[in-house]
Order: structure tokens, then C-alpha cells, then sequence
């Protein structure tokens, strides 16, 4: 596949809000490709886990045949990112019963984690590393309860971490796709090579 058009962005496209991903890649000029199969995996070179619902994103991957291909993907150093329910799904570690997770990047996460109370909310974030902070949409969100060595941890709400870095992989509570800034998508793509 050429690269004409741009780095070949992967986006996990079980459930969720992955076309709103596909959107905020184009306008960067990247190459937005579905995956839903091991096949489409094999084609790209960054992929994004999408909000959504973990349990069902997980309980599709396992049926699809995608949870081995993307933790050899992921940790053979394919740049990823997972936002929300992504952030779930990357986690080494969740708070509550068994759900499938790909366990590659080493925090422990609550669900829902700020309560019925917050359930949905908007906030301006400072985030390391950006000049201007950035509008955060919290809908049903995870917080990080721990990290382990060599993650960073490059933004809070109320002194939990909502964003998180570890090498070639990031992962965001809240969901870039949905405002039109286009800065942590051009984050991943400045990881590949
Ligand atoms: N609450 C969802 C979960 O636990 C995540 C919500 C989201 O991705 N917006 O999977």
C-alpha cells in the first residue's frame, strides 16, 4: 500500500466512535484505515483504540481473532494510542470483574471512574509538552489508579491522571476525536518513523 496519502493510521473499528478518529487523521494528512481484521493490522503503522465500551471492543477482538496480532503488534513498538475505552483496553490492570484487555502498557485503571455525579463533562487540560491547553471530553471516563515504572503521567483531574505516555504508547480518559484539535493525533503520527 502506498504511502501517498500519508502515514497508514490504523483505527480498532469493533465499536465506538472510531469514524470521528478517521475524520481528525485525514485533516492531518494521514492515512485513516479501519481494522477489524488481522490482515488490516498487518497494513498499518500507528494504530488508535477508540472510545466506546471496552467489554464489547474486547469481547469483539477476542471473536475477530485480534487480541494475539495486536499485542505482537504493539509490543513489537507500533505506535498506540487509547482513548477512553481505549486507555481501558491497553491497561495492564482494571479495578472490578475480568473483561479481555491487551495488558501492554503498565497502569491500573478505574471504569467510570468519576462517578454518576461527572458522568459526562468538558474541561480546558493542561497536558506537558502543549503550548495551549486542550478542550477534554470526559464521557463515562477511566482514571488511572497506578503507574508503574518508566510511565509518565502528562495531565490530571483533580490529582488523577487522565493522560499517560510510556514509550511508543499513549493513552488519554478523555476523547480527542470529538473537538476538532488535532494535536494528540499529530503526537502519534510524529511516532512513526
Ligand atoms: N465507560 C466505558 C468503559 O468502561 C468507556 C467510555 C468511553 O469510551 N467513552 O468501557
Amino acid at each position: 500500500m502506498s504511502r501517498d496519502q500519508g502515514p497508514r493510521v490504523g483505527v480498532l473499528a469493533l465499536q465506538g466512535d472510531f469514524r470521528e478518529h478517521g475524520v481528525t487523521l485525514k485533516a492531518i494528512g494521514a492515512q485513516p484505515i479501519f481494522v477489524r481484521t488481522p490482515v488490516e493490522l498487518d497494513l498499518v503503522e500507528a494504530l488508535i483504540i477508540p472510545g466506546g465500551e471496552s467489554t464489547t471492543i474486547g469481547k469483539l477482538a477476542t471473536r475477530f481473532g485480534l487480541i494475539d496480532p495486536l499485542i505482537e503488534r504493539i509490543e513489537a513498538g507500533m505506535p498506540t494510542w487509547g482513548t477512553c475505552a481505549g486507555m481501558i483496553l491497553l491497561a495492564k490492570e482494571v479495578v472490578g470483574p475480568e473483561q479481555p484487555l491487551l495488558r501492554c502498557l503498565d497502569i491500573v485503571v478505574e471504569r467510570n471512574a468519576f462517578g454518576r455525579q461527572n458522568d459526562s463533562f468538558e474541561t480546558d487540560l493542561d497536558i506537558e509538552g502543549l503550548d495551549e491547553p486542550f478542550r477534554a471530553v470526559f464521557i463515562r471516563a477511566p482514571w488511572v489508579v497506578k503507574v508503574g515504572d518508566g510511565v509518565e503521567v502528562l495531565a490530571t483531574v483533580d490529582g488523577h491522571p487522565v493522560m499517560v505516555e510510556d514509550r511508543h504508547l499513549m493513552a488519554t480518559s478523555f476523547h480527542p476525536e470529538l473537538t476538532g484539535d488535532s494535536r494528540l493525533h499529530q503526537r502519534l503520527v510524529d511516532l512513526v518513523e
